[in-house]
């Protein structure tokens, strides 16, 4: 079955048990001051004729995580002919043989696990939960993905028929699937994306986040270890802004799976179009305007344990992160000051700590981009709480978790990827109203609600277009083959990563109707 007997999710690592905290601290400890290379991977070796480029620390811009070689043209014209070369005999393969690269990946993620949570720190500025978390999300993907395979394309289905005539229905790759993937989870998401193309047959061309290329290559350094032909996963690092239309562009692409902007999907949804040849899909997972909403009946202890891990883990660098919190007014002034209260608990500073809740967000731009919002947001509002920034983070990419009481979600034109939550007090007979404003954003990714009236809360988790609705919960980490994720409207073409539909985006159907 799709969720159980031949799959168990990761556990991940335990940090409050001894025995599995001590030998992880002192395993991450040889990688600490590691240099790392990485580059185009083109039929399994790495190039060196792009541009090179020193990658550096968000948390600290002096230290260096290595170096990276963008793609150089003569780079990305091989890696094509060579994909397309590659896909009729990967796709020929067995499914079976697919999927067992598949999890031979997943588990050499897992032996890898110190160094990668090491680079996911020093390259994403991700906190050690958050390190640990996404190899266990990458793991889940690889197996999860692979018994999906083997279920659904292991033997065509038979269709009835006249008598004499055999129908059946066969699923097949597509031909070589560009991957674009985002920096927030440079390891579960770029591999969630490669593999699920990958495992149904397509040859693929990953394009990781520009932030990101070191963790992307080792990824696919350990793809190749696992079994998976060097001609049929290759890696082209680059800027988004050069090589994305490049490859976007290029008839040989044969299916595009996109995590990133709202505003680059559009994009690439109109060169697709413009393009010349096949009408290829895309798959596309973006933001999103992600409110919650807390009634009278709520729990406000639950509540804000629930609003500060939404809105500030990951230093709200997650598309399923919660911006707008929607507090009815009998209970806002409670509310807000236990938040209050527990902000000043949280610790902003270095990732690899494990005190830190809040680490830094990803580059200087993000930040001076979150640092405008701020400005311009507390103007227009009231500051609620903000988290004074650590001695740690002189150096680094920091923003201060901020919450600030706002009057109408149109006061925000964009989504705002960081640390910030917004707060609007409404009252109970103002409902509709609010999940109006929520829907007129035309997002739809995540949405929490926290109350103890189960069919109100049930009520209202329908009546908002979301992709992922929370009753009484925090609105993040949808654990894979459980929560399946992902958006629609303006968040997205609607694709569960994790789910048990998400393959089908990545195949053709094919009828063979035999007379013989
Ligand atoms: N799947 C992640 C979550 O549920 C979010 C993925 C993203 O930020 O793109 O938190």
């Amino acid at each position: 079955g799709i969720f159980g007997k031949t799959r168990v999710n990761s556990k991940g690592l335990n940090m409050n048990i001894a025995a599995q905290a001590q030998p992880f601290f002192a395993q991450i400890k040889a990688f600490h001051q590691h240099q790392w290379q990485g580059g185009p991977l083109i039929d399994g070796e790495i190039r060196h004729r792009g541009e090179a480029q020193a990658v550096s620390s968000p948390f600290d811009s002096r230290t260096t995580v290595g170096q990276v070689h963008f793609s150089h043209e003569d780079e990305i014209e091989e890696a094509l002919v060579r994909a397309t070369a590659a896909f009729p005999h990967w796709d020929a393969q067995p499914v079976a043989t697919r999927a067992a690269a598949i999890e031979r990946l997943a588990d050499l993620l897992e032996d890898n696990e110190a160094e990668l949570i090491a680079l996911c720190t020093r390259e994403a500025g991700k906190g050690l939960q958050d390190g640990i978390d996404e190899i266990r999300e990458a793991v889940d993907f690889c197996r999860y993905y692979a018994v999906q395979a083997r279920e659904m394309m292991s033997t065509p289905t038979r269709l009835p028929g006249p008598t004499g005539e055999r129908n059946e229905l066969m699923l097949q790759g597509r031909g070589t699937f560009l991957c674009i993937s985002p920096w927030n989870f440079p390891l579960a998401i770029f591999l969630g994306q490669v593999v699920a193309a990958l495992v149904t047959g397509n040859s693929v061309i990953a394009k990781p986040a520009e932030q990101t290329n070191l963790v992307a290559f080792r990824a696919t350094e350990l793809a190749h270890q696992a079994g998976i032909p060097g001609d049929v996963l290759q890696l082209l690092p680059g800027r988004g802004a050069e090589i994305g239309p490049r490859l976007t562009n290029d008839e040989r692409i044969s299916g595009i799976c996109f995590t990133g902007s709202t505003a680059t999907a559009k994009r690439i949804n109109r060169s697709l179009a413009a393009r010349e040849g096949a009408i290829v899909p895309l798959i596309a997972e973006t933001g999103g305007q992600n409110a919650m909403l807390v009634d009278s009946t709520s729990l406000p202890e639950q509540v804000i344990t629930d609003v500060v891990h939404s809105a500030f883990q990951s230093a709200g660098q997650r598309c399923s992160a919660l911006r707008v919190l929607y507090v009815q007014d009998d209970v806002a002034d409670r509310v807000l000051t236990l938040l209050k209260g527990a902000m000043a608990e949280l610790h902003v500073g270095l990732p690899a700590q494990y005190k830190t809740d809040v680490g830094p967000v990803i580059d200087a731009n993000a930040r001076a981009n979150l640092q405008a919002h701020i400005d311009r947001i507390c103007q227009q509002g009231r500051l609620i709480a903000q988290t004074p920034l650590s001695d740690d983070c002189t150096h680094g990419h920091f923003v201060a978790p901020t919450a600030v009481e706002i009057d109408h979600i149109d006061q925000l034109e964009q989504e705002h990827f960081g640390p910030i939550l917004h707060v609007i007090r409404y009252r109970a007979a103002e409902l509709e109203q609010v999940i109006a404003q929520i829907n007129g954003t035309g997002f739809g990714l995540t949405f929490g609600i926290h109350s103890r009236n189960e069919g109100s809360a049930l009520k209202v988790a329908h009546a908002i277009n979301a992709g992922n609705a929370y009753i009484n919960r925090n609105q993040i980490g949808a654990v894979v083959g459980v929560q399946p994720f992902g958006g629609q409207g303006l968040s997205g073409t609607g694709p569960k990563a994790g789910g048990p539909h998400y393959l089908t985006r990545f195949i053709t159907e094919k009828t063979i109707s035999n007379n013989i």
